[in-house]
Parts: structure tokens; sequence; C-alpha cells
């Protein structure tokens, strides 16, 4: 790689929608460096000088309904500006909008987390265009069904159940936003490194061609070397995973894990929590409710015969919510067999934290059976424990994100329902607040827009 130094790339606009690359010595290897990489688009922008911009690279850290809303906003706004990449640590997307499958049969699913979507007069308004394409795309429709027990709404609040289960609303945005998702990809540690040929053999040859364009009047980027810029390598060596070859570097990420877990991050994370001791202790102060969730299977054919979708238990001190998933979804059970969803209190989900699943499954089975005694055996059961369930305390503030690094040259955000409350709109708020704030910080700091500005005006004249 030490012959990258010598790549130049000389830019010349020859009609207002075309390149043309000519005066270098290395112009084929350059080129062949941009193609080989896919970063013709990432280079040049729409295709016009004007709008060449080094696409910045975002990471997403989690699949779930924030990360996938993310990923959505940032690509509708952007578009080709930017470049996304999400990190799931589970085996699917969803996270607490989690869809369950049968064993033998994944059309048969149950949600073991988010159960409806409540949707009040403020939020229809405000967040309309969300709520209508989930609704023009068929992943929410109305709840048509009976809830039990359930308190006094807000006049004209609107409640939803999604057919396909809650995690469609996070594939919906994850598959309108284009990104694809890296799955079983546990982000642990976020290390600011000096960006070189040896963590990323390629794309620093091109940079260096834009190096060569700097403005020494705009605000410089923090730059060790010529041609070196200090990036965020998620995951770095020691982190990764046998078999995995490169680090991976980024312009900014946006961690949406609980706080908790955002907590835990290594590296930058706890050096910017080590300067800033107020935001650590925001951090530390958001609290979540924790409950187990049992799902039930049944043989296709069996009847449960329940006179309601979906029951807020009162008085018992284990079970606080149970719901004919499939009636609830407003699905035929017919050919799939029936199911149920239970939902323990947020008490003993706190008090039996650390217990042993199966033997937690089997009191809250003993529970269920008390409260319906005529509940046949099912085919197959699942548990979940949510140690992060819901937001009860959020951070001071409810900001809708955090900045915890803002460099010139890289960003760490935090998002998430923390930040705002737990529910689909609290997660839309987030994302959009995170979006938002990563574009000003992107406007702010894009040098590159500004070297490339440089570079029409000094090859205006020949186009
Ligand atoms: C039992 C329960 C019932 C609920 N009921 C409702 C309801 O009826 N209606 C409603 O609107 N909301 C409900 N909610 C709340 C709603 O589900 C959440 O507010 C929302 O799903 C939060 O989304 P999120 O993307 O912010 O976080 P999450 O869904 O937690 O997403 C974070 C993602 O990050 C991943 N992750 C974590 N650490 C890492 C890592 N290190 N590297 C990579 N990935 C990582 C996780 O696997 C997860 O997929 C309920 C939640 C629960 C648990």
């Amino acid at each position: 790689m030490g012959g990258a130094a010598s790549v130049v790339v000389d830019l010349v606009p020859i009609e207002s929608s075309d390149l043309q690359i000519s005066a270098s010595p290395n112009v084929e290897e350059a080129f062949s460096i941009i193609l080989r990489n896919n970063l013709f688009h990432r280079f040049c922008g729409g295709g016009k000088l004007q709008s060449m911009v080094m696409m910045p690279k975002i990471l997403i850290a989690g699949a779930g309904v924030t990360g996938a809303l993310c990923a959505h906003i940032l690509k509708r706004d952007l578009q080709h500006k930017i470049e996304l990449v999400i990190w799931e640590k589970a085996r699917g997307p969803g996270g607490r909008m989690s869809t369950s499958r049968k064993s033998d049969n994944s059309q048969c699913s149950v949600d073991l987390g988010a159960q409806y979507i409540t949707v009040t007069p403020q939020y229809a308004e405000s967040h309309k265009r969300y709520h209508e394409e989930l609704i023009s795309n068929g992943v929410l429709v109305p709840f048509e069904g009976r809830i039990e027990g359930s308190k006094e709404s807000e006049p004209g609040t609107l409640n939803f159940v999604t057919p396909n289960g809650s995690s469609s609303i996070v594939k919906h945005f994850l598959q309108t936003s284009g990104a694809t998702v890296d799955y079983q990809h546990h982000l642990s540690k976020l290390e600011a490194a000096n960006v070189h040929e040896s963590t990323q053999p390629e794309i620093p040859s091109v940079k260096m061609f834009l190096d060569t364009l700097s403005d020494d009047t705009a605000v410089k980027p923090a730059t060790t070397e010529k041609g070196t810029r200090i990036k965020i390598v998620a995951n770095p060596q020691e982190e990764r995973a046998a078999g995995s070859q490169h680090d991976e570097v980024f312009d900014a990420v946006i961690l949406t894990m609980p706080t908790g877990q955002v907590l835990q991050q290594k590296g930058l994370v706890q050096e910017a929590l080590a300067k800033n001791a107020l935001m650590k202790s925001h951090l530390q102060s958001v609290r979540y409710s924790s409950r187990y969730a049992l799902g039930l299977f049944y043989k296709p054919g069996t009847a449960l015969d329940l006179p309601w979708c979906a029951r807020y238990v009162q008085g018992d001190p284990c079970i606080r919510w149970i719901s004919a998933d499939v009636k609830k979804r407003g699905a035929d059970a017919g050919s799939l067999g029936p199911s149920l969803v239970v939902h323990t209190s947020v008490p003993f989900g706190i008090q039996h934290l650390e217990a042993d699943k199966d033997e937690i499954q089997r009191v809250i089975m003993q529970h269920l059976y008390q409260l319906l005694p005529d509940l046949p055996e099912p085919a197959e059961v699942k548990c979940l424990r949510w140690r992060y369930s819901q937001v009860t305390t959020p951070y001071e503030g409810n900001p809708g994100c955090i900045f915890l690094a803002r460099l010139p040259t890289y960003a760490v955000v935090a998002a998430g329902d923390a930040f705002t409350h737990s529910n689909l709109d609290g997660c839309i708020s987030s994302a959009e607040t995170t979006c938002e704030r990563l574009v000003e910080y992107f406007t702010e700091t894009n040098q590159l827009k500004r070297e490339c500005d440089k570079l029409e005006m000094e090859h205006g004249a020949e186009a």
C-alpha cells in the first residue's frame, strides 16, 4: 500500500452530469480502486460535481424499531449521500417488537414484546406520515377486538394491531431503507483510530486525493498526518469474531440498545462517560420495568373459547396480561391453531429477574391455569425474560437522543425509547430527533463538501 500516496486523480467536469478522469500517472489504478470498492456513487454523489460529497458511513447498532426508523429516515432524507450499515446482535430484526415463531411451523407466531399500537390524537397528527405508511401497506390494521380491563383512554385515541406480528413494523422500515442488516453482529467496543492503509487498504487512497484539496481556512478535521483521519473503528481487532478480516470504519454510530447496554460499551463510550459525569449519571438513572413473557401455541382445531381478545388481569401476583394472539391480530386460527401470550406483572418480573427460566415458566403456567382452569394443554411454550421491558424513568428532559461524542470527524449518538417513552411513537420521536441532529452535524462538519465546492470553482472555467 506504500504506493497509494502517489495515486492522484484529477476530476474534470466535461458536462454538468458527467466526469472525466485525467492527468495522473496512476489514474487507472485510482479509478479501479473506486470501482472495485463500489465508491463511485459515494465519491461522485448524483453525478454532478457540485453534489460530490464523500458519503458519511453510519453504523446503526440495533435492528429494533428505533434503528429501523433511523435507517428509513436517513435514507428517505439523504438517499445516496450516506452509506448505512446495521449491526444486530440477535438472529433477526424486531428487538422488543419481537415476533416468535413455532418450532415446526413458522406461520404460527406470537408477539412476545409490544402487543398493540396506540395512537393518540396528537401523534395521529404529528406522526401521520409513518402511521399512514404502515396502514397503507397493511402492516397496521385497526384493533377490532375487545380488551378487557383496559384503562379509559383520551377521546380520539385509536388502537392498531399487526396482522403479521409486531416485528413486521421493524421489517417494513428496514425494507424501505434498503439497508442490509448484519445479524449476529454484537457491537462491544468503539475506538477512535487513525484511519490509514493498514485498516482500510483501498479507501484512504481516495481520501488522500480529497485531502490534497484541503482548504486552510475551513474548519480542519482531526488529522494526524496527510491522508489519515481519526474515525471510529467498531469492534477493533481484539473484539472481532474469528474469521472477520477487516476493521469496520465509520463516521458516525447510532446506538439504539437500552441504556443499560450502552453503559457496557467499551472504548469511546467509556471515555465519553468519564469526561461527562452528568451524562453518565443521567444514563444510569434511566429505569426499565422487567417482566417475563410466555408464548403458548396450540394445535390447529383447538378451541380456546375466550370472551375477549386480550385482558389486563387485576389482582394476580404473577400475571398482568393475557392475549389470544391470533384472534387479537384478526387472523383465522383455523389452519394455524390458536395462540396465547402471557405477560407477568412488573413486581413479579423484578422479584424473579435472576430465577431459572424453566422454573419461572412452571410458576407462570400454574397461575395461568388458576385464572383459566379450562385451558387445554399447549403444543409448545416459549418463555422470554425481558430485563429491559418498558422505560419507567426516561433520560432527564426527554431529549430524543444524546451525543456521547461529537468531534469534527466522528460522532456517537445514543437513541431509543429511553430518550422519549416506550411505544412506537416514542421511537418515531427519538429517530426523528436523532436523524435531524445527525444531518445538522454532517452539514456543520462536512469539510469534504467544501473541498468539492473548491474543486468545482477551480475547474469551473474548464467545464
Ligand atoms: C413486554 C413488552 C410489551 C410492550 N408493549 C408495547 C405495546 O403494547 N405497544 C408499544 O407501542 N410498545 C410496547 N412496548 C415497548 C416497545 O416494544 C419499545 O418501546 C420499542 O420496541 C423499543 O425499540 P428500540 O428500537 O428503541 O429498542 P429495542 O427494541 O430494544 O432494540 C434494540 C436492538 O438492539 C439490539 N442490540 C442490543 N445490544 C446490541 C449490541 N451490542 N450490538 C448490536 N445490537 C444490539 C437488540 O438485540 C435489539 O434488537 C413493549 C415492550 C415490551 C418489552
